[in-house]
């Protein structure tokens, strides 16, 4: 009939204009090793999209670390508190406990710096009135702490720094600007809590440290969540003064002409609490990933009738189609696409579809899902030709691996398996099997504590 034409029209120039041919994500990779460079060359306060952060980590954990260290991770949707307890090079990790708290969303946007904080130092408080058996205090010392805080921050030193801006969904004006480990620490003492505050790292950060406790080969880090960042090691003669030097590159804010940007995305930044800002991030991401889907069937459903003659008013909500839905519907096994079937009316109160609009769904999860993941990898292939790992050199053994964690990572299963394919296509045969992408699960936790010991007052 003339409106599914119609309809097939809008998902085809979708599909299209989402396109990531070999030859694009090459030039995706270039773009990324290129503005790597010019970040790390631009001075102090900006210059290119890539801040390039030092993070203040001129030594990644060896394993010798030891004691007790908590450690306070804010990014996303959660925050996570743990404890661990280490026991040096033979006795690693000895225990560990942790708890999550789901953060309330009006502490996200509309509450001030000071209740933000209140609220995680709260949280802390009860999770370390539980600290029992087995987690070891030496008297007379202070509890210290790893602060993961997945935002961009200009860092001042290992336990100091001001917050640029928010990203993913977080607007707290009055936090902007302010050294978030003087936030906190003030919110402590507020608490009644004695600890302090001893690394604050960003998750890629922590991720890398964690991953290079466990894998001494771990080189960069990648977070695919509700954001997305990665942080890398530099070579030495590359920076000037240290020696090894960690960078946070803040990849979620990278920009190319090379990118396939389509009217959808370009709406969904219009709509965001930061039009222009993250652009990467707004197209890999699982804060926005559902959301992209949802845009295009709203436009199928508004100029072509979709989904009957009335517009289903749910489809107009931003954010009402969350990425592991989509991610559930994509997964859809069943020969009818029941999960489909019931995600379409419960998400949307659209009822009675048909199979093949059903399909067409699924269809536009893969199309948006393999786009994020297809330029997920490229911009990992851009980090391997900034460190040279690339291409094999002759005669020298070499590995590379990348820790990966994040909620989209772990759980998206199609984005992942196509995220691990492109890899190896871009990289060819040979290269391929030098580099290892690892699931580094809740790795930044770890991480930060490990920071935290390296950097503790105690000696
Ligand atoms: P954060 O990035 O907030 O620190 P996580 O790493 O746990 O937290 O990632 C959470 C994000 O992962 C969610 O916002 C969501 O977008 C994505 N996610 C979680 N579960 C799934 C899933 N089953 N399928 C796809 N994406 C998922
Ligand atoms: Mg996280």
């Amino acid at each position: 009939s003339g409106r599914w034409n119609k309809a097939m029209s809008i998902f085809k120039e979708f599909e299209e204009n989402c396109a990531t041919p070999i030859g694009k994500l090459r030039q995706v990779a270039d773009a990324m090793t290129a503005e790597m460079h010019a970040g790390l060359a631009a001075s102090e306060g900006g210059g290119s999209q890539l801040k390039m952060l030092n993070s203040y980590v001129d030594n990644l954990p060896t394993g010798d670390e030891h004691g007790l260290f908590y450690a306070l991770d804010l990014g996303g949707t959660n925050f996570r508190v743990l404890r661990v307890q280490l026991g040096g090079r033979d006795g690693r990790v000895v225990k560990q406990e942790f708890t999550e708290v789901s953060i309330p969303p009006e502490l996200m946007t509309s509450a001030t710096s000071g209740e933000l904080f209140d609220f995680i130092a709260k949280e802390l408080a009860r999770f370390i009135a539980t600290e029992g058996e087995g987690f070891f205090l030496p008297p007379g010392s202070q509890r210290e702490l790893g602060f993961t805080f997945s935002f961009p921050v200009k860092q001042l030193s290992i336990a100091s720094g001001n917050l640029i801006r928010w990203t993913k969904g977080f607007s707290i004006d009055d936090a902007v600007g302010k050294d978030v480990v003087v936030e906190l620490t003030k919110a402590l003492v507020r608490q009644g809590i004695d600890m302090r505050v001893a690394a604050l790292v960003n998750d890629t950060i922590g991720t890398l440290a964690g991953g290079k406790y466990l894998n001494n080969d771990v080189a960069a880090a990648v977070i695919l969540g509700t954001g997305t960042n990665a942080a890398y090691v530099e070579r030495a003669h590359t920076i000037p003064k240290s020696g090894e030097m960690v960078i946070n590159m803040e990849w979620g804010n990278f920009w190319s002409s090379h990118l396939p940007v389509t009217e959808y995305d370009q709406a969904l930044d219009q709509d965001s609490l930061n039009p222009g800002e993250q652009i990467f991030e707004k197209i890999i991401s699982g804060m926005y990933l559902g959301d992209i889907v949802r845009r295009v069937l709203c436009k199928m459903a508004e100029e072509t009738g979709f989904f009957g003659d009335i517009v289903p008013p749910k489809l107009k909500t931003r954010f009402i189609l969350r990425t592991p839905d989509m991610s559930a519907m994509h997964h859809d096994t069943s020969l009818d696409l029941r999960v489909v079937e019931s995600k379409l009316k419960d998400i949307f109160g659209i009822s009675g579809t048909s199979l093949e609009t059903r399909r067409i769904v699924v269809d536009l999860c893969n199309i948006v899902a393999t786009r994020g993941a297809r330029l997920s990898a490229a911009g990992i292939v851009g980090i391997l030709k900034k460190m040279g790992k690339d291409t094999v050199n002759e005669g020298e053994k070499q590995r590379t691996v990348i820790a990966v964690d994040g909620g989209l990572f772990e759980h998206y299963t199609k984005f992942r398996s196509c995220l691990k394919s492109t890899l190896s296509e871009l990289l060819g045969e040979e290269v391929a099997h030098t580099v290892v992408i690892e699931h580094a699960n809740d790795g930044s936790g770890i991480g930060a504590a490990l920071l935290a010991a390296s950097h503790s007052q105690y000696p």
